[in-house]
């Protein structure tokens, strides 16, 4: 769409219009954000690996016991009612033919590469926001909203062409990240929802507050105190109210439904936490396994923090233990967290630390099914020689030649003496969605460069 100086357009983003003029003549174009989610991703990558499964109820599951859950159903699993999060056996309750396949993450972040390679050339400003999930930044890459759907389009296109053909996507483009994803998530599967605050009184407004991105339950609660009900209420509600019952979050939210940035695409944003866990897949009969377990949960971390070059301030630390009278899931357990004296950089203290926590908390003669761990707090790391060094370290020298070896030659090429007796497939490789999936989109961005 062409532009006119002095075109009486008092915002591009009023309508769904392009590049609006000054009246200096110069052309201002709109800040254009589309978010791309995959549909029912894991399980349509299955389906897309093996034709056999199109069309057919498919979960991706955890693990394959009773208790396991589905991480992912198909679009036709959707169908019947088995939600992503069910129990296998709920699941097979409701279909007994449901197909369950292990999850196989080398498999998922392949395939998003493949994505990736394509989405990288519409524009550079690209965040990976988690394995199927991805924020463009199109401002000066379209002339206006129309382009931007057009383009999404042909995004779509060209994932089914050069990916597989089997791919769907939901596609939201508006003037703000955040209205980009909840457009997103609203568009009928495979299609694209485009939002501007010329139609937010139609897609926005008759929406729950829930349904939006961010507002859970509880803030529903404190909303609907206020007598705020909708998106629509939330959005024409004075926004200095806001302020004062809930501070800068209150704007944020006041923000967000009325088409005001509050954040932008960020390529590099770092996680906020890096964390492992696991779910045996044998019984302990004695703590040395669990060690095992725990010294590789905190060396796949202390390889994390490092390969982005944090530093931790935090550690958690939490167990399951076996129910004997509901079976060995988990069904009670315990844990703790820990602020260690120093940052926390190297496997060794991250596991030190850990295993102090779970010897520590761990009930007499109790064995645990399932150890989780947690580094949070995590800051730029700083090369600081300490004044009083505590405990022996590993050199940096030494971490670092360490870590080199298994990002050349794969993981735990060489590893610590408590690593030895442990089968690499006792901790297979898993992969997060959604939120915990921060960090698994740095995983990507970290393989994508070598
Ligand atoms: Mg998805």
């Amino acid at each position: 769409m062409t532009t006119t100086p002095g075109r009486s357009t008092s915002s591009p983003l009023l309508n769904s219009g392009g590049a609006a003029s000054s009246a200096s003549g110069v052309v201002k174009m709109p800040r254009v954000i589309l978010h791309i989610d995959m549909n029912s991703y894991f399980a349509t990558v299955e389906q897309q690996a093996n034709p056999f499964l199109r069309g057919k109820p498919v979960g991706v599951v955890a693990t394959m016991t009773p208790n396991g859950c589905i991480i992912a159903s198909s679009i036709e699993a959707k169908a019947k009612g088995i939600k992503t999060g069910f129990r296998i056996r709920d699941a097979r309750a409701i279909d007994p033919r449901i197909i369950l396949i292990p999850n196989d993450a080398a498999k998922y972040r392949t395939v998003t590469g493949g994505i990736m390679r394509i989405l990288k050339t519409y524009t550079e400003d690209i965040e990976l926001y988690s394995i199927d999930e991805a924020f463009l930044d199109l401002t000066g890459f379209v002339r206006s909203f129309d382009d931007a759907d057009a383009m999404s389009e042909e995004i779509r296109h060209r994932i089914t062409r050069e990916v597989g053909e089997w791919l769907k996507c939901s596609i939201g483009v508006a003037p703000t990240r955040w209205l980009a994803k909840f457009a997103s998530d609203t568009a009928p599967k495979g299609t694209t929802l485009v939002l501007h605050t010329g139609n937010l009184d139609r897609h926005l407004d008759p929406c729950r507050l829930t349904d939006a991105w961010g507002i859970a339950h509880a803030l529903e609660r404190r909303l609907n105190l206020l007598n705020l009900y909708s998106l629509g209420d939330l959005r024409r509600y004075p926004v200095e109210n806001l302020l004062t019952v809930f501070g800068i979050l209150g704007y944020e939210l006041w923000a967000n439904v009325n088409g005001i940035e509050f954040t932008s695409v960020q390529g590099q944003r770092l996680p906020k936490s890096i964390g492992h866990s696991h779910v045996f897949a044998k019984k302990a009969t004695s703590l040395e396994y669990p060690k095992a377990v725990l010294a590789k949960l905190c060396e796949k971390a202390g390889r994390r923090l490092r390969a982005l070059d944090l530093e931790a301030h935090g550690l958690w630390l939490g167990y399951g233990l076996p129910d004997r009278l509901r079976g060995w899931h988990e069904q009670r357990g315990g844990g703790g967290a820990i602020t260690p004296p120093s940052p926390i950089v190297d496997t060794r203290d991250i596991f030190t630390a850990a295993w102090n926590i779970l010897t520590g908390d761990l009930p007499r003669g109790a064995l645990p099914n399932y150890l989780a761990m947690t580094l949070f707090r995590l800051r730029p790391h700083v090369d600081q020689l300490e004044l009083w060094p505590r405990g022996k370290k590993d050199a940096p020298a030494l971490v670092e030649a360490l870590d080199a070896v298994n990002d050349k030659y794969g993981d735990f090429t060489v590893a610590r003496g408590s690593f030895w007796g442990l089968n690499e497939n006792d901790v297979p490789d898993r992969i997060g969605f959604r939120k915990t999936v921060g960090v698994d989109a740095d995983d990507i961005i970290l393989s994508a460069r070598t």
